[in-house]
């Protein structure tokens, strides 16, 4: 490949689904491991369907994943206009050269009449499509209907027998024959052009190169080669990239849990462990190591490793990645990723009310614990929450020697300001009480926190001080003599 220009061209009808992250992450790849470029062009021609907030937030998610392009509807650059409605007056130019040709024409059928054909066509088992009726209208029909004020469709002329042959950088050889496809609309009855039509214009004009998409616009392609045709426009290389399954191996939707990349967002996931997750969804590296940066997958990223098989969205994939990378903040930056969670947390004012170390003590334990940022709230219901007691814990408090090892760690607590303290105090109680080191800590802990797990206790009490470390000793002694 000598360097690739290719693009990403989000229809901004709704939130950046997760496989269209994908889709916008391969070409993004594959710019940035040949140092190609990269458009990001707004498919807008279904009007009723597209939203500028839905584009603004398309363009917010693909930068949050880290994308980064340089031409498009957002950065300019020489071949724009990038918004499709913009565009019109081009296509028009080009629709006029196939109206000129005999390769396109006015179709005049209405809604009832074509959903007749569709119907009767099916009945047959036959493939839905159009007959061409208006193809074969005399000069005069034409112009009698456009005198009536009948807003026509434009319609492409699809050659007969012919073969489409488009050889799939993913897939191979596709071969697509003529015959099993109606003549379509490339104009609507409103003056807009259908995707089908302007992707064409769109991509030679802009000197696409490669055209790197979904799976499920492989069926649209002999359409668009006979646009190219038509035209004598230079095709782009094609490839489509398999679809993204659910577990149950279903297409991706809702029912599966999000598909909107702003969720995963919103869920505390970080946009590193996206990227490399995305980015494994269909490609796979020459190693073994799934942990990569951003500059390994660039350096090592081809098409040629991309699978043709549909891949899975495997949550429990994502989750790991995700935790590797929060163990590797440091606690700067664990703790400013965590401020939008901690400003919504239920314990907000218990963290604000933290010193300094005694929050260097929490992020450390929440790195270790996190699976995404999100669930900070579950995290620190140990901490901040009010205390339960399992079953388990309460046959542990139970056990003889339990009120000897309380009544020792209270009255004998010192003042402390780091875990180690705790620590070293816990272990001289041991050595005091002769006792084994489990049955002083396991004690301690289900008297503090009601669970026999959870993070380390000396940890827990560095956060909660030595006032609230009594109050709960208390409170669980008096629970135990009732
Ligand atoms: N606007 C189309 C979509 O969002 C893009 C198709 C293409 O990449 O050609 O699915």
């Amino acid at each position: 490949m000598s360097k690739p220009r290719v693009r990403f061209a989000p229809s901004p009808t709704g939130p950046l689904h997760i496989g269209g992250a994908r889709s916008a992450l391969f070409n993004y790849l594959i710019a940035a491991h040949q140092g190609g470029e990269l458009v990001l062009r707004i498919e807008d021609t279904d009007l009723d369907r597209s939203r500028r907030e839905y584009e603004d937030e398309i363009i917010k998610s693909l930068r949050w994943l880290g994308l980064t392009w340089s031409e498009g509807v957002d950065v300019g650059g020489d071949n724009g206009p990038y918004r499709q409605t913009e565009r019109l007056s081009i296509y028009q130019e080009y629709v006029e050269k196939l109206l000129e040709s005999g390769q396109a024409y006015y179709c005049f059928c209405t809604e009832a009449e074509l959903e007749a054909q569709r119907k009767s066509l099916m009945e047959q088992g036959e493939t839905p499509r159009y007959l061409g009726k208006c193809r074969y209208l005399s000069e005069e029909e034409k112009q009698e209907k456009l005198a009536q004020g009948i807003k026509p469709t434009i319609r492409f002329k699809v050659p007969e027998n012919q073969v489409y042959v488009v050889h799939d950088l993913v897939r191979g050889k596709v071969a697509f024959e003529s015959e099993n496809i109606g003549d379509f609309i490339i104009v609507k009855s409103d003056g807009i052009p259908t995707y089908n039509f302007a992707v064409v214009i769109d991509d030679s004009l802009m000197g696409i190169t490669h055209v790197v998409r979904a799976e499920e616009h492989l069926t649209n392609t002999p359409r668009q080669l006979m646009i190219y045709e038509a035209l004598n426009l230079k095709r782009p290389e094609f490839a489509h990239i398999s679809l993204i399954l659910g577990n149950d191996r279903q297409k991706m939707s809702k029912r599966h849990g999000a598909t909107s990349l702003i969720q995963y967002r919103e869920m505390g996931y970080l946009p590193e462990a996206l990227f490399n997750f995305l980015a494994l969804m269909g490609w796979s590296p020459e190693g073994e190591e799934e942990i990569l940066s951003p500059e390994e997958i660039i350096k090592s990223f081809s098409l040629e490793r991309v699978a043709k098989s549909p891949a899975v969205f495997d949550l429990d994939k994502l989750n790991w990645i995700n935790q590797q990378y929060i163990k590797r903040l440091n606690n700067e930056e664990l703790n400013l990723r965590l401020q939008p969670f901690f400003n919504q947390s239920v314990y907000r004012q218990q963290l604000e009310s933290l010193s300094g170390g005694q929050m260097e003590v929490l992020l450390g334990d929440l790195r270790d614990r996190l699976v995404c940022l999100g669930e900070v709230d579950q995290q620190l219901q140990v901490f901040f929450g009010d205390i339960e007691y399992q079953e388990k814990a309460l046959e542990v408090l139970r056990q003889e020697n339990v009120m000897l090892v309380l009544d020792k760690f209270a009255g004998e607590l010192p003042d402390f300001t780091n875990p180690a303290e705790i620590k070293r105090f816990i272990k001289t109680i041991v050595k005091q009480t002769k006792l084994k080191p489990k049955d002083v800590f396991m004690p301690l802990r289900c008297a503090l926190t009601g669970q026999v797990h959870g993070p380390d206790l000396p940890d827990i009490i560095t956060v909660w001080g030595k006032q609230k470390t009594l109050s709960r000793i208390e409170h669980t002694v008096a629970m135990l003599k009732n």
